[in-house]
């Protein structure tokens, strides 16, 4: 239909004919109006923006697992790796004659022996009968000697200890002194021995004077080790101490002896520092 001959229409029909062109504007304004809004949408890709709301909560949970890790790891110190060592006797294995006591053995702090006097010092009655032998043998071989020191209680060796560490430090002290419970003198089964004449004391000269040196050729025969030798400090975790004995009982001491062995590798037992 020609706009222009609208006016040719009766009236009512020229009402409902722009009442049908109104509609169709009205229409047309509003599809219009939809494809604009679209636009709008898609400059603004709220479908792509919809998209990439996942991907930072998914990182953020992985961060945050990290981080929990991490703090865990920070809160968590290092567990310090266990050391087996020292192991601690029984009482019954503390009391064996051939017990092997060193830096990684120990007498339990509890552990007496039963003990006997001998020249002036205190053993057990095997050691100490032996060692009134052995006395006796070297005064008559001419190498005279005497005990400086024997059996020493657990509580005597804390202070014994504790002295080496006060006047000459621990790392010295633990070369000369054992600490409490890792003494073999708390067996009642060893001897520190000297020279009548007190000279070269707890010294390694004492192994180049008569005593020392019939102690390291004849000790054996009376059931005795001299325990710390030369040469052996990595081995026994002790200096040199040609004055410090260990009963043992004659075939025990003369088989370690012979083996040219320490009594820790002799019987396979670790030995070394602390
Ligand atoms: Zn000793």
């Amino acid at each position: 239909m020609k706009l222009p001959e609208i006016h040719k229409l009766s009236k009512r029909t020229r009402i409902i004919s722009l009442i049908v062109i109104g509609l169709v504007l009205i229409v047309t304004t509003g599809v219009a109006s939809a494809v604009l809004i679209r636009g709008e949408d898609s400059v603004y890709e709220p479908d792509v923006v919809s998209n990439y709301q996942p991907e930072p909560e998914e990182e953020s949970e992985e961060v945050l697992e990290e981080k929990m890790a991490v703090e865990e790891k920070d809160s968590t110190p290092e567990p310090e790796p266990v050391s087996q060592w020292p192991v601690t006797y029984s009482v019954k294995e503390a009391n064996s004659l051939t017990v092997v006591v060193n830096k990684k053995h120990k007498l339990p702090s509890s552990y007496t022996p039963s003990l006997v006097s001998v020249a002036g010092g205190q053993m057990k009655p095997e050691a100490a009968s032996a060692m009134q032998e052995l006395l006796n043998a070297a005064s008559e071989a001419g190498a005279p000697m005497n005990i400086i020191s024997s059996y020493r209680s657990y509580q005597t060796q804390v202070s014994t200890y504790q002295y080496w560490v006060d006047t000459q430090g621990q790392a010295q002290a633990d070369r000369e002194s054992a600490r409490p419970g890792h003494s073999e003198h708390q067996t009642g089964l060893a001897a520190d021995m000297g020279n009548p004449d007190g000279s070269c004391r707890l010294l390694a000269c004492f192994g180049d004077g008569a005593a020392g040196k019939w102690l390291a050729s004849n000790a054996h025969e009376y059931g005795f080790i001299v325990r710390y030798e030369e040469g052996k400090e990595n081995l026994t975790g002790y200096i040199y101490e040609p004055w410090h004995i260990r009963y043992l009982g004659v075939e025990t001491a003369t088989a370690v002896k012979n083996s040219g062995l320490t009594l820790d590798q002799y019987y396979g037992v670790e030995a070394g520092g602390y």
